[in-house]
Order: structure tokens, then sequence, then C-alpha cells
């Protein structure tokens, strides 16, 4: 009939391309049926009983939970208010469940239920629900005993076994015992006054006070009668079965007072496979003004074998949507994960590779520009702050998988991430894996080959410059405690979405802060990663000191050597005394490559240089 966004946080939304876009998307549901099978974002096909709606481009994945929502949402309503909307039970009732049983038999095996409630039920009960019973039962031949009498154990055993009340409960519907009770004729009579789905119970009060008053009015609900399932009450009315036909059965049945036959609707929820209680109610008065009732109830569980497993509720089960979004994206997934094993085996044997200077330069160069158009622009893999402050938060709300599911390529990524963290440190993303610092880089080399001067940050303003990443990124978690929706204008710190997720295309503020520092790159390497990037101060928190330490030194590095650090090192992770701190290194590979080329490295030239004047030596003393 209609629907509206209420309440949302949606940041692609909020802060990126603009809350209208949401708002056109979930008007296309409007006048359409639950039953329909919406695809978001597909193509059309004639033939197709699918109804097809436009998704939002950079938003594919929000949608899909806005669809899910949607769809959710409108079907619990449905299934509260509509019949035919009921979720499949997971057991239906045998439908071919069938032996010729009598009444006895039936009632042995658990399929005919009986509730008696005796005198000494009322052991210990309110004054008011005794009088109660015992006003209930004057028109009927026998009373109960005053209260203090009745819990007495010196009470006589006739009186504590007369009985207050008894009944048979029967559900017809189950076919064993509505043919073996009804027989066929009666059975079809039965079946052709209920609904698909309904269910009939068969009530008889043989003794006492009964489910029914009196003054019962056929097609009502029983007043004394309640079914409850799950802690809910059940809606029962009579079906009035017997207005123009006298009760018949096939055999005996015990002599009974009232007899009735109760509809309990499909939407009405209960399932016959799952324990239910069956209560009498008894109205009492608690005092002059107020009415009560008191519930004598009994479990109803019907015995396992008259059910079989429904093989509709396992199509009706809905499949989780992360289940959904990881088929829709197989190729994106594939993709990703081929990349990331070879970078694993890359990584592995770097030591041999990087003896090769071409190969890493070239491997480098395919590895920034896949990163940037494939895992960036086109998968959507960039990882952000944001992720951790989530993470932080669901850490302390309660964790839920399904929620960081929704976006394969994230997950994988951090996934990866994490473990190579603790592996070898943060290069291995900062270096290969973050689009945004692959668009650096790529300025970086633009910049080489056009020439562009550097500046160069002098060591003590690149120490205080460092710092500040890491401030940015305290004050950020911070945020996010206070207020998530703060933590995440605030994130915008970041010019991730801006440039990897929008594609630059966004309100002019957003788009000049992206160009600046890309610019800005042109002048001082990675300027963003070295000096502001909180997600690179996290990541160098927890894999500032690595399991494996990869990239190898030599005795004469930084003593005498300084090539790597003043020349080749672009981000200054390399320290005076040549070891390199992992806090801030890439492992963009550059100084192994170095390290590992006789032709670049400084002190393997200097020794080549020295070799001809060693052996001239030697070979004039041995002459
Ligand atoms: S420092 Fe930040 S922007 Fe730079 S590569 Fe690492 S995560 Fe990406
Ligand atoms: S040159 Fe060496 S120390 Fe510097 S970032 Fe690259 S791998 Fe790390």
């Amino acid at each position: 009939m209609g629907l509206f966004v209420k309440e949302h946080s949606e940041p692609i939304f909020l802060h990126g391309l603009g809350e209208q876009a949401m708002f056109d998307f979930v008007a296309q549901y409007k006048s359409h049926n639950i039953k329909e099978r919406f695809i978001i974002g597909g193509k059309s096909n004639v033939g197709n009983d699918a109804t097809y709606f436009d998704g939002v481009t950079k938003a594919t994945v929000s949608v899909l939970v806005i669809n899910d929502t949607i769809v959710t949402s409108a079907l619990a309503v449905a299934r509260a208010k509509l019949d035919g909307f009921i979720a499949p039970s997971n057991k239906i009732v045998a439908p071919d469940f069938f032996e010729p049983l009598s009444f006895e038999a039936l009632l042995e095996k658990g399929y005919i239920q009986k509730h008696t409630i005796n005198m000494y039920d009322f052991d210990g009960l309110e004054r008011e629900v005794i009088t109660a019973a015992n006003e209930a039962l004057e028109i009927i031949d026998f009373s109960i005993e005053d209260s203090e009498e009745i819990p007495n154990s010196s009470q006589s055993s006739i009186q504590k076994t007369q009985i207050f009340s008894q009944h048979y409960y029967a559900f017809l519907s189950i076919p064993i015992v509505g043919r073996n009770l009804l027989g066929e004729e009666e059975y079809q009579r039965l079946k052709e006054n209920l609904k698909p789905g309904e269910l009939a119970l068969l009530v008889i009060n043989t003794q006492g006070f009964s489910f029914v008053s009196p003054e019962f009015i056929p097609q009502t609900t029983p007043e004394h009668l309640q079914v409850l399932q799950g802690g809910f009450p059940i809606a029962l009315r009579d079906i009035d079965f017997y207005s123009f036909y006298e009760p018949s059965f096939t055999q005996e049945i015990p002599q009974y007072k009232d007899i009735k036959v109760l509809r309990i609707k499909s939407k009405g929820g209960l399932s016959l496979d799952q324990p239910m209680d069956i209560a009498i109610s008894l109205p009492f008065k608690p005092s002059f003004f107020e009415l009560d009732e008191h519930l004598f109830s009994f479990n109803f569980t019907l015995p396992n074998e008259l059910f079989i497993e429904n093989p509709e509720a396992a199509l009706a089960k809905p499949e989780p949507l992360w289940v959904k979004i990881w088929r829709d994206r197989t190729v994106e997934i594939s993709i990703t994960v081929v990349y990331l094993l070879l970078l694993s085996v890359f990584f592995a044997t770097q030591r041999k590779l990087t003896r090769y200077t071409t190969f890493v330069h070239i491997s480098r160069a395919v590895s920034l520009v896949f990163v940037m158009c494939f895992i960036g622009f086109y998968a959507q893999g960039q990882l952000s702050v944001v992720n951790i402050y989530t993470l932080l938060l669901d850490l302390v709300d309660g964790f839920s998988i399904d929620v960081y599911l929704l976006d394969p390529v994230i997950f994988i990524l951090w996934c990866f991430v994490f473990v190579s963290l603790f592996l070898v440190g943060r290069g291995l993303f900062c270096g290969w894996l973050c689009p945004f610092g692959a668009m650096q880089e790529i300025m970086a080399v633009i910049a080489k080959q056009l020439r562009i001067p550097q500046i160069k940050i002098k060591p003590q303003h690149h120490r205080y410059g460092q710092a500040v990443k890491y401030v940015l990124l305290l004050g950020l978690i911070a945020s996010s405690f206070y207020s998530l929706t703060l933590a995440e204008k605030l994130a915008e710190l970041e010019p991730f979405k801006t440039a990897v997720t929008l594609h630059f295309v966004r309100y002019w503020p957003f788009v000049l802060y992206a160009v600046i520092l890309l610019v800005l790159s042109l002048k001082i390497h990675k300027v963003y990663c070295r000096y502001l990037c909180p997600l690179g101060a996290g990541l160098a928190i927890v894999g500032r000191f690595p399991l494996v330490k990869l990239l190898d030194r030599r005795a004469e590095c930084g003593s005498p050597c300084q090539l790597c650090k003043q020349k080749q090192c672009g981000i200054d992770a390399i320290q005076s005394n040549g070891q390199i701190d992992y806090g801030e290194c890439i492992q963009c590979l550059e100084c192994v490559v170095t390290l590992n080329n006789s032709d670049m490295c400084k002190i393997d030239k200097y020794k080549k240089k020295k070799v001809p004047t060693r052996v001239k030596n030697l070979n004039s003393v041995s002459a």
C-alpha cells in the first residue's frame, strides 16, 4: 500500500549519493505484491515472472539490504494479518499415515488426549477460585468442598480423585484421527468445511465443568477453552459441524455432555508438530469489581510418527542475503582470490624474484593499475577506517558475521590483510592492495616521468608529520563510541569514498579535497599515506612487529651506505642505521631490488671496482 524511509544511517546515501536516490529506490515497491519475486538491477526478460527494479549504481549492496528489509517486513505484516502467508512448518502431518484404530487405541497412542481436572488440582488455590468452581458446578450434581478442607491430606481418597472437569481433544484434520473417528463420509464432509491449511479440533466434554457455557452461541469462540503455543493464544472458533447433522462416529466414543468441532485458521500459526498447552479457564472474581480466570492447562504434544519433513519448508526458507551476494559476485571474488594467491606466491619467492629488476618493476606497475581499476573502481574493495570502528563497536555490542559477509570483496581482503599484518606487516596491504595508495603511487610515477621536482621533507618534520595520522585515528575511534554518524562524517577525512567508490562524481568540496591530495602526491611521495591516513596508522600499530621480516638488509646498509634511505625509499621508511621501519614500509621491494642487483647496489659497485686492483696486485706479487 505504501512505504517510506523512517530513519537510516547509510553513509553512501547520507554523505555520498544523496538521500533522494534511496527514496526513489524505495518508491518502486509501491503497489506491488509481496508474492512477487523482486530482482534488483537486472534486465527484464520476456516471459520471466520476476519484477525488476532499478538498482542504485555504487550502492549495490545497500539496496540489496534495503530490499531484504522491505520484503521481510512486508512478509511479517502479511503473515500476521492475512491468510495464505503462513511460513510453512518444518514438518507436516503425514498424509498416508493410517491404520484402523479404536478410540481406546488412539488414546493409548497419544493421537487423542484426555485432560482431567481433579479435586486435588485445587490444592492451595485461592478461595475465590474454589467458590467460582462450586458456583460453576451448582448446575451439575456435585460440588467441591470448602477450600480449607480440600488441601487437607486427611480428605478421603474419593474426594481427592473426584473429577471437576474432563475433556478429550482430537485433531480431526490428522487422517488417522479423523478417518478412524468419523468414518470416510463424515471425514470428507469435514474437509469440505475447512479451507486449505485450516485445522479442526474435536473437543468432547464428558464430565463436570465444560469448555462451553450453557449460553454458548454456535460459530463463536468457546468461553472456557484456550490453546496456547509458545505462549501465544491460538484463535479457535466453532464450525457448527453438528448444526444439521447429529454427531456420528464409526466407533464407540465416551458418553459426552458437550461436543464441538473447532476451526483453527491457517494464519492462527499453530504447528501440530510442536508442543502446545490446552487449558480450561475458570472465571472467578478476586474482588467484587474484578473478573479473572484460572487456567487448568495441560501439555498437548502429538507423537512424532504422525509427521514427516515438509519439502516446502526447505524451499521457502529465505536464502541469506549474503549467499545471494556471494553468488552474484562470483567473478569479482574469483579474480580477487587469484590475485591474492599470486601476491602470496610473489612475496614468498621475493628473495629470488628481486634479482630480476625489470620483472619486479613490471609486476609492480601491473599490480598498481589492477588494484586501482579492478579492486578499487570495479569491485569496490577499498578498505576504510570505518570498517575498523564498525568492528570495534561490534565487539562491544555483539558480533554478527553476516553483516561482514554482505561485501565479499571487502571481507576477503580484510581476512587476507588481518593474517598478512601479523606475518609480514602492513606493507602488503598499503603497497599492493590499497586502491588510493595505488593512485598516489601512479601519481609519483607520472611525476618521475615528467621530472617534477620533489619536496623532500626534513627528518624532524617527517617525524612530527607521521604522528598526525595516529592522532587522527585516535580521534576517529573515540568519536565512533560517541556517535557512529559523527564518526562516519569525520571519516570523510579519507578521500576513498570520493576517489574510489564514487569515481570523483560528488559534491565539489569532496572532489577538491581528493584532487588536492593527488596533486600534492606529485610533489611529495604518497603524502596522504605518510602523514594523514588513519587506516594506515591502524594497520601500522598492529603490523609494526611482523613475525617474518621479509626484506633483507646487508651489513653495509646504513653504515656506510645510505643509498636506499636517500634515493630508493620514497616514503622514508629506512632508518639512518639502515634498518627498515615496518610500521611505515609499504613493501614496494625497491630497496631489496637494489640490494640484490649488483648494478644498483653501491656496495657491490664499489667492490666490483676494487676487485681488478686487488687482482692486479696479486699478479704482481706472484711475478
Ligand atoms: S596508508 Fe592509507 S591510503 Fe596509503 S596505502 Fe595505506 S591504507 Fe592506503
Ligand atoms: S624501499 Fe624498501 S623500505 Fe622503503 S617502502 Fe620500499 S620496501 Fe619498504
